[in-house]
């Protein structure tokens, strides 16, 4: 197999090839035909997660065929086609496990930053892990939807029953979150970096009621905003713009500090909140209702081997929609 690997925090990625690898018990090898780019898979490189471990082949929002299978699983196929996503393994055992909120297990792995992901040909993966895609759609558009689909549909929920939601950050979660929003009948606002002019029209082409940049206020005050930029200065404004109760969701892994802001802002029961990972069962939902949704991701392709080139753009804010890789 052939990988795009990190070998030193904060260098570019390395075009390796390796052994194969055997799919061990529970397992399944995948071969890669398209995995997405996300703005986490920039905070891996960076090294601004804690606990990074190196040499890792990043990327969480894999799309590919099981090749071989390692014993005891049960339930997946020989070529079937799977989306492998950024939860990679829960211990089952500790108390969040047990309450039904595996995203925040004290043992977890997550693929792309403490096991190996998809930014390969191939990828093992813990196969309770691996979701069923079926065969609707291509594997380019089906990538974006493991993790910036899923982690967005979970922020969405949390957001609560928010008719009028505001999107802080129009990256390539926001993207897909404002045509499911849509879909469910909600009004979009949605928020770019200010006078990125481009980027709202975008927006507003995806349905968006309103678009502006994040220092600017809308005329009418939001239900829930959630925040995908990983700037803490938006926290303030977003709470801001929401109304007495109204919620905002921090929907990223990582953020600056946010900055001291008067209480008056929070007060009135407005909530803040952050979404952690994702559980199964969230990508369950998702998946399944996405034939209806008609979701329309969009995409910009790279060569697997342009990894870097991927990135690079991606911190740049030089494409709209999100990033995939084929190898
Ligand atoms: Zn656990
Ligand atoms: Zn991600």
């Amino acid at each position: 197999m052939r990988a795009m690997v990190l070998n030193t925090l904060g260098t570019p990625l390395e075009w390796t090839e390796l052994p194969d690898r055997q799919p061990g018990p529970g397992q399944i090898r995948v071969k890669v035909t398209a995995c997405g780019v996300c703005r986490t898979d920039l905070h891996v490189v960076d090294g601004e997660l804690p606990d990074p471990q190196v040499p890792i082949i990043p990327g969480h929002e894999i799309v590919g065929r099981i090749d071989a299978i390692g014993p005891g699983v049960t339930g997946l196929a020989m070529g079937e086609r799977v989306g492998i996503p950024w939860l990679g393994h829960t211990c089952g055992v500790c108390p969040y496990c047990r309450m039904q909120r595996e995203n925040l297990c004290d043992h977890p792995a997550f693929t792309g930053y403490t096991r190996d992901g998809g930014f390969a040909t191939a990828t093992i993966a813990d196969a309770r892990f691996a979701f069923p895609l079926g065969e609707v759609g291509d594997d380019v558009s089906l990538a974006p939807l493991l993790c910036a689909g899923l982690i967005g549909w979970r922020s969405l929920a949390i957001a609560g029953d928010a008719k009028k939601l505001g999107l802080y950050g129009f990256g390539a979660a926001a993207h897909i979150v404002a045509q499911v929003a849509r879909w469910q009948g909600r009004a979009v606002f949605g928020f770019t970096r200010p006078g990125d002019v481009a980027t709202q029209d975008f927006a507003r082409t995806l349905g968006a009621t309103w678009a502006g940049g994040s220092d600017e206020m809308p005329a009418e005050e939001l239900d829930a905003a959630i925040i995908f930029a990983t700037v803490g200065d938006l926290v303030p404004l977003a709470l801001k713009a929401v109304r007495k109760g109204g919620r905002v969701v921090c929907a990223g892994i990582h953020m600056s500090d946010i900055p001291s802001f008067p209480y008056a802002l929070l007060w009135e029961e407005r909530q803040l909140l952050s979404v952690a990972n994702l559980t199964r069962k969230d990508g369950i939902d998702f998946l399944r209702q996405v034939p209806e949704m008609g979701i329309v991701p969009h995409t910009t392709t790279y060569p697997l081997e342009n990894a870097n080139q991927a990135l690079a753009d991606l911190r740049a804010g030089r494409f709209d929609g999100a990033a995939v890789l084929v190898p």
